[in-house]
């Protein structure tokens, strides 16, 4: 697991413009934190994680995002601000993890546990080419760019005979509209105007 593996600590590694986006976005300093521990005392999620919330800011502060999002983390936060209520010193945790999870779409490295940000990319490919979600498809490419090759297997077929997945699908008609959409907002993105 990634929080095992060695840390090197130099100004090499230590790679602190991400950060800067994070405490941008979040509205929040990690400099802030002296690691009291309050924040993951209170967190519920804190045992499924494998960087519990005061370590995330700790390795932030590192300039070792990269670590952060090869976890699970971030994927496992319920948002429910515990964290940022308990903070003595007014780091709100909880829109830095939602500044992450913000992030992670641009970088490798997408928590290989959940494959979150990889159902999120097919989600949104199968919107842009067929304007409406094709389901069949979604799980397909899910399970192969996953490898969990035989995912909700047994699942399929008994969707299919109730009528709930359809084997093909048929596009929406107002496909330009749809992929104006998309088109807009890559360019808001290359504006830096959207994440
Ligand atoms: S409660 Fe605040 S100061 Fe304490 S470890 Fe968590 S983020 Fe840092
Ligand atoms: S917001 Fe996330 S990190 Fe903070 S206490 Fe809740 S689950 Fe834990």
């Amino acid at each position: 697991m990634s929080s095992k593996k060695k840390m090197v600590i130099s100004q090499k590694t230590m790679e602190l413009d991400v950060v800067r986006k994070v405490e941008a976005l979040s509205g929040t300093s990690v400099r802030r934190c002296f690691q009291c521990g309050k924040c993951s005392a209170g967190c519920p999620m804190a045992t499924f994680m494998d960087h519990p919330p005061n370590r995330i800011v700790r390795l932030l502060q590192l300039g070792q995002w990269r670590r952060i999002l090869e976890g699970r983390s971030i994927w496992y936060c319920a948002s429910c601000e515990t964290c940022s209520s308990r903070c003595p010193n007014k780091v709100h945790l909880a829109s830095i993890m939602d500044a992450l999870r913000k992030l992670s779409w641009d970088y490798e490295g997408p928590s290989k546990e959940s494959y979150v940000q990889l159902a999120n990319k097919l989600f949104l490919d199968n919107i842009r080419t067929y304007g409406r979600q094709y389901e069949m498809r979604l799980a397909a490419v899910f399970n192969l760019k996953s490898g969990k090759l035989l995912k909700d297997f047994m699942l399929g077929p008994r969707l299919l005979t109730k009528g709930k997945l359809k084997m093909f699908h048929q596009k929406n008609k107002n496909m330009n509209e749809i992929e104006k959409i998309f088109q807009r907002i890559e360019e808001m993105r290359k504006k830096g105007e959207a994440l």
